[in-house]
């Protein structure tokens, strides 16, 4: 077969194409060495390759090959290939230690043959290496390893510089490898936590053990483009015959962060909704489903068993007077014309009406149609309630001013001509009386009395109406002072009936100081006015402090008042007794009811028939 090994010679020196076939294929790498000229190697790619060049980076550096041999190893080399040149029976074959570029260590296998000039001297040198298989296959193993981890995963030296970085860190990082290896790791993360970074490297380099880096903080990794993103990194120890390296998992946590705030937001939104008692609705319009949560079951008096899920379940709550209105609300939003937001009344199974508000959101494909319905629904029949009761308040309020400006002016105009009247009786009475006889002079006596007593009540009306009328300021009013001065007025009317009033260290009161001294004086009034027969009255005048102001209690020993006129006596012209057993017009209660309002208080009696009256009041004027 002699002939076959001429003819590959003869290819071989002819055909360069079968010369780098060789090259490229069977062999880890190929040198071909000028020994009379030493440092003039010609080396393979494939060598460079092997080792993690890219020959451009290599090409034109003298016996390069010996700069990234191990230099041990170099030592036993250098001693073999003498050996070798001077003797060829002496088979040159080592496995040496290269320091890959990443900083690894590749275990190279070479095999040489000196090449002699006819004094069998050696001039040239032929080297194939080969990387050692084991080795090939432990690496290999690890990077696939690697490749398939579904993190980023890059290992780095002590130094701090990526030695080995997989597809997946290309991929979620954008660089690419060669721009990976040999770098600072730091270039993966945003400036700001790079130093700290440093710190946390010698930290894992001085106890390297497996485990999260900067666990509690929140740690965020950069791309090439500069957008950050937040990453969660586990660290272990690679424990490698070029010392200590550490393999960094990087996991792009962006998704979980961002299921993590969005349950956050659901979480939140749940709690406000329980909260406010918002109950949640989702209308599937395609499939004509309609999904309550919990609270909508609530709100609606039902339970959930007794709910179909359709649109018309929904419908058959409706208040009858509020269905076609509703329905159009829902149509009218639907189309896209009217944003849904309505109230509407429902009624319960025990057949109560609640008021409910609610408000939607129309969720719609690209085309527009709509898809979905999410909305709301709170009650709000207590605020509907109290909406009514101030309507109410206000046209009463408003009905009363206008009654008392009908007063006001009847009483005011009416007073003219009864005056005429009277004072005409009267000058009958004094001009014409020795004239008058028998019935005709009485007659006129009477009409003289009855129009004095239609001007007391007239007058009395009249101020009624004036009470709260001006505009007058509150002023720090002395009760001791304010009561002296009705005693001091009242003091024919104590005397006269040997009335005993009895009163206690009296506050200081922001009050309206006229109104006030009218309402003291009109209390007291009736408790001696209203006296047992045979009994002194004896009147007490105590007080409390309440919230916001103060509660007096003004007591007496006097005939007392039925359960049932409790209420009444304080209307306008409500008497309990006739003219000529206790005097009055009725007007004194009613003007106290008016003027204890005026102060934001309320007025009320305890009492029992002949066991005496409390009459109590509060003035709540502090916060005005
Ligand atoms: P007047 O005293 O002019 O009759 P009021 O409005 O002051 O009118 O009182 C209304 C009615 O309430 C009185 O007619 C009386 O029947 C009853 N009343 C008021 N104060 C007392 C009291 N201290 N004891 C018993 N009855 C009272």
């Amino acid at each position: 077969m002699d002939y076959l090994r001429k003819e590959f010679y003869d290819s071989v020196k002819l055909n360069d194409t079968i010369f780098d076939f060789i090259q490229n294929s069977s062999l880890d790498g190929l040198m071909y060495w000028d020994l009379e000229n030493p440092g003039n190697d010609w080396i393979s790619d494939k060598f460079w390759d092997t080792l993690g060049y890219s020959p451009n980076e290599i090409l034109n550096r003298p016996s390069s090959w010996r700069t990234t041999i191990n230099p041990e190893d170099l030592k036993s080399v250098n001693k073999n290939l003498q050996k070798h040149y001077d003797d060829p029976s002496f088979p040159y074959d080592l496995t040496s230690r290269y320091k890959h570029q990443n900083g690894s260590t590749v275990r190279i296998r070479c095999r040489g043959l000196a090449i002699r000039d006819k004094d069998n001297k050696a001039i040239r040198m032929v080297v194939v290496c080969s990387e050692s298989p084991k080795e090939k296959e432990s690496s290999e193993k690890f990077r696939q390893l690697l490749e398939i981890a579904p993190d980023a995963m890059i290992i780095v030296n002590n130094d701090g510089r990526i030695v080995m970085a997989n597809q997946q860190t290309v991929k979620i990082f954008g660089y690419s490898k060669e721009e990976l290896l040999g770098n600072l790791v730091e270039m993966l993360m945003p400036g700001r936590s790079a130093s700290h970074h440093h710190h946390l490297v010698g930290q894992f380099f001085k106890s390297p053990k497996t485990r999260g880096m900067g666990s509690g903080m929140k740690l965020f990794a950069t791309k090439k483009d500069g957008s950050e993103f937040p990453v969660e990194i586990s660290l272990s120890p690679l424990k490698t015959e070029d010392g200590m390296l550490v393999t960094a998992a990087i996991r792009d946590i962006t998704e979980q962060k961002r299921s993590e705030e969005i349950r956050q937001i659901s979480d939140r939104l749940t709690l406000a909704t329980q909260a406010a008692k918002i109950g949640i609705w989702e209308y599937d319009i395609v499939n004509n489903l309609l999904q309550w949560d919990d609270k909508m079951f609530d709100l609606y008096g039902i339970s959930k068993s007794s709910f179909s899920g359709a649109y018309d379940a929904w419908q058959k709550g409706l208040h009858p007077d509020d269905v076609e209105r509703s329905e159009e609300e829902v149509r009218l939003a639907i189309n896209n014309k009217k944003k849904f937001d309505t109230e509407f009344r429902i009624i319960w199974p025990d057949q109560s009406v609640r008021h409910i508000r609610a408000s939607a959101l129309v969720q719609r494909n690209d085309k527009g149609e709509p898809l979905r319905m999410v909305g709301t629904n709170w009650d709000i029949t207590e605020r509907k309630r109290s909406e009514e009761i101030a309507r109410k308040m206000a046209s009463l309020k408003s009905k009363s001013k206008e009654m008392e400006q009908f007063a006001y002016i009847a009483s005011h105009d009416l007073k003219e001509p009864l005056l005429t009247i009277k004072n005409y009786a009267k000058l009958l009475v004094e001009d014409y009386g020795s004239e008058l006889h028998g019935e005709a002079s009485h007659f006129t006596t009477s009409i003289v009395k009855a129009s004095t007593r239609m001007e007391e009540l007239i007058t009395g009306l009249l101020e009624y109406s004036m009470l709260g009328s001006n505009h007058r300021q509150l002023k720090e009013v002395d009760c001791c002072k304010t009561i002296e001065s009705v005693l001091h007025d009242l003091g024919g009317l104590i005397k006269s009936n040997q009335a005993l009033v009895k009163t206690e260290n009296l506050p200081m009161i922001k009050a309206f100081p006229l109104e006030i001294k009218l309402l003291f004086q009109n209390l007291i009034q009736n408790a001696i006015k209203f006296k047992k027969e045979g009994i002194q009255p004896i009147i007490i005048i105590a007080v409390e402090k309440i919230d916001g102001g103060w509660k007096f209690k003004i007591e007496d020993n006097g005939i007392g008042i039925a359960k049932n006129h409790k209420d009444k006596i304080f209307t306008i012209f409500r008497r309990l007794h006739k003219q000529n057993k206790y005097e009055g017009s009725g007007i004194g209660l009613a003007h106290a009811k008016k003027i204890v309002e005026l102060h934001n208080g309320e007025i009320w009696v305890e009492s029992e028939p002949s066991s005496g009256s409390s009459f109590y009041f509060t003035i709540l004027t502090e916060l005005l």
